[in-house]
């Protein structure tokens, strides 16, 4: 763990404008992170405001908070002035600012001080105050734990709550990655305490599909390819695929963990062809020791966790499925013995 977070405190004792910032395309953790943050900063008596550098997928549109949300995407003016006006800028759930794309070159312009609270692997040194643990499932427990050592536990009430046990769930795959651990139920079970209500969340996110998105996981497993010799799984969806069966945002979330269900099956990518810019997104899981995060680093522009990471490729998408399947007979024995 590296952290100074405890230093924060006397700096939230004075109301200010803050910022708080999730990675771009945000997901279960960024979101609940970001909105449960703005719901602990209000309580405080800070002018806080969510920016998303882009939207997000419905399923997470319900959390209490979401409509005073700032996109940057579509309100670049008003977006531009929060950031210029604030005195502090918390960016959670990220470990380098390339991860807010465009939105990169506002931020680095700002005089704010700068607050990284995070769970990726080798964060960058742009945060004056820093809490940085990859052991972490989730951004949302690390928040947890931040209000808890600001003395603060009892001020979570539902919303908070609702929010941190969001992030927790999507983060942790429902509690069953190898993150989750007898503290993060800990943490859990104190949520509901406060007023989360577990099973609502978990039909809210889950429970809510439109039939695109099983129409397009019919599809994703159809193009399943297994590589036996790899212990590897690799399953591509082009953009024509996408809006044959009527793509909306977040529709192909978590399809890559399908992979892993396979017997012996210990790495599983998902090459995905975004539908308004020519490149390629991946997404990586695996477990064991086997570091999607060095490979997704190395080869495709990325980064992540050891067993969850995504990364881009700019080539078309047979061209970056030779280059991955080239690449395997170098990870022949991690992935094997
Ligand atoms: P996903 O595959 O669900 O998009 O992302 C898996 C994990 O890798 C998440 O923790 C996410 O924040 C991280 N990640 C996804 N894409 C990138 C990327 O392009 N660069 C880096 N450094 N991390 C990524
Ligand atoms: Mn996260």
């Amino acid at each position: 763990m590296n952290t100074n977070i405890q230093e924060l405190e006397p700096v939230l004792e004075t109301p200010s404008g803050v910022v708080i910032i999730p990675h771009k395309n945000p997901d279960g953790d960024a979101m609940g992170a970001s909105l449960a943050m703005y719901h602990y900063l209000k309580l405080l008596g800070h002018n806080a405001t969510v920016i998303s550098p882009n939207e997000y997928p419905d399923f997470l549109k319900w959390m209490p908070g979401n409509d005073e949300v700032v996109k940057f995407e579509t309100k670049r003016k008003t977006a531009k002035r929060l950031i210029d006006q604030a005195e502090l800028i918390f960016t959670l759930d990220f470990n380098a600012l390339g991860r807010v794309e465009d939105m990169k070159p506002v931020l680095e312009k700002s005089k704010a001080t700068f607050v990284m609270i995070d769970h990726h692997e080798q964060p960058e040194d742009y945060a004056t105050y820093i809490y940085s643990d990859p052991q972490m499932g989730s951004t949302c427990e690390m928040i947890y734990h931040f209000i808890d050592s600001m003395g603060h536990r009892n001020k979570i009430g539902r919303d908070i709550a609702t929010c941190l046990y969001t992030g927790i769930m999507t983060d942790t795959g429902s509690f069953r990655f190898p993150s989750t651990t007898s503290l993060t139920h800990r943490v859990i079970a104190d949520l509901i305490d406060r007023g989360a209500r577990n099973s609502d969340i978990h039909n809210a996110v889950y429970d809510t599909n439109g039939l695109s998105r099983l129409h397009l996981l019919g599809c994703a497993l159809k193009n399943l390819v297994l590589l036996e010799e790899f212990n590897t799984v690799y399953i591509t969806l082009s953009r024509n695929e996408l809006e044959q069966y009527g793509f909306r945002k977040g529709d192909t979330e978590g399809f890559v963990n399908y992979g892993l269900s396979l017997n012996k099956v210990r790495f599983s990518v998902i090459f995905i062809e975004d539908t308004q810019e020519d490149f390629i997104k991946i997404s990586l899981r695996s477990t064991g020791d086997f570091s999607v995060n060095e490979f997704a680093r190395e080869h495709f522009n990325g980064g992540g966790h050891i067993n969850a990471a995504g990364g881009r490729s700019d080539l078309p998408m047979e061209k970056t499925v030779a280059r991955f399947t080239g690449l395997l007979g170098d990870y022949k024995a991690a992935l094997t013995s």
